[in-house]
C-alpha cells in the first residue's frame, strides 16, 4: 500500500517511518512511503504557502493555489487511486473504524496542515478530513504519522503475530482490551490474577472477556453502546459502571 505526505516539512517523517514495524513494512514491500515538499508547487522566489486570513485576525493561513496543484500533481503521478486525507481539530474523529475503511485503499495522501490553517476552500479536495482528537497540534505532520502507523499495522503481514491486531482494544468486540501481565507474577506486593496462572484456557478466557466488560464500562461507558454484549454482560457492566474505580 502506498501513503504519501504533502507537507512543508517533509523531513520529519523518516526518522519515525523508517524504525520498528513502519520500517519493516516498508522493507518487506507491504507498505512504501513517499514525502512531498508543498513548497515544490509554489512559483515565487519565497515560495511561499501561506497568506494573511480575509476578515482580519491572528496568523496565516495555507494558501489554496500550492494545495490544489500539489495534490493534483501527487495524484497524477501515480496509476494507483488516490484517497486523500486531511486534518483539522474540527474534522471527523479518528477511529479504529477509519483505520480499517483506510486500510482497504490502495493508496493514501496525507495533506498536512500548518500555521493556523488551510483556507477553507482546500477541503473540497479531501475524501477525509480527520480529527485525531480535541486538542490543537501545530501542524498536520504528527496525524499523518498517525493514521499511517494505526493503518499499516492492519495490512497483512505487518505485525509478525495477525492475532494481535484481532484480539486488541476497538477490535471486533468493541471493547477494551482486558489486563495484562508478565513476570513476575508478585511484584512490589501486587499479585497476578490467580485464574491466569492456572493454564485452563477456558478460565483465562471467561476472565479476560468479563475484565474488558468491566474495564470498558468504567474507563469508556460510550463504547458499550455498540459493544457485542450478552444479556448477562450487560448486567456486569452496568454493575461495574456503578461501582467506578479499576477493575484490576
Ligand atoms: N486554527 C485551527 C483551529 O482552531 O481549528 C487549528 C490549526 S492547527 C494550529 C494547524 C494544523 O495542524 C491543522 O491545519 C491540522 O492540519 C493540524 N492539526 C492541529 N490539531 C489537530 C487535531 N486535533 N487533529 C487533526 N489535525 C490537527
Amino acid at each position: 500500500m502506498i501513503f504519501e505526505t504533502i507537507s512543508v516539512f517533509p523531513g520529519v517523517f523518516d526518522a519515525y517511518l523508517s524504525a520498528s514495524i513502519m520500517g519493516r513494512a516498508e522493507r518487506a514491500g507491504i507498505a512504501e512511503f513517499a514525502h512531498h515538499d508543498l513548497r515544490d508547487w509554489t512559483h515565487d522566489r519565497h515560495r511561499t504557502v501561506d497568506d494573511a486570513p480575509f476578515g482580519g485576525g491572528q496568523g496565516m493561513l495555507m494558501k489554496p493555489a500550492p494545495i490544489y496543484e500539489a495534490v493534483r500533481a501527487v495524484k497524477a503521478a501515480r496509476p494507483e487511486r488516490a484517497h486523500v486525507v486531511f486534518f483539522s481539530p474540527v474534522g471527523e474523529p479518528y477511529t479504529q473504524r477509519c483505520a480499517e475503511r483506510l486500510a482497504d485503499e490502495e493508496r493514501l495522501v496525507f495533506v498536512c496542515g500548518r500555521y493556523e490553517g488551510m483556507d477553507e476552500r482546500c477541503y473540497e479536495l479531501a475524501d477525509d478530513v480527520f480529527s485525531l482528537g480535541d486538542y490543537v497540534l501545530t501542524g498536520g505532520e504528527l496525524p499523518a504519522m498517525v493514521v499511517i502507523d494505526s493503518v499499516v499495522r492492519l495490512l497483512p503481514g505487518a505485525l509478525g503475530d495477525q492475532m494481535s491486531a484481532v484480539d486488541e482494544s476497538f477490535s471486533a468486540s468493541g471493547l477494551l482490551e482486558y489486563a495484562q501481565y508478565t513476570r513476575p507474577a508478585s511484584f512490589e506486593g501486587m499479585d497476578v490474577p490467580e485464574v491466569l496462572l492456572s493454564g485452563d484456557h477456558a478460565k483465562v478466557d471467561a476472565w479476560r472477556r468479563k475484565n474488558a466488560v468491566e474495564r470498558t464500562a468504567r474507563r469508556r461507558p460510550d463504547l458499550l453502546a455498540t459493544a457485542d454484549l450478552t444479556d448477562e454482560e450487560r448486567g456486569l457492566a452496568r454493575e461495574a459502571a456503578r461501582e467506578g474505580g479499576n477493575p484490576e
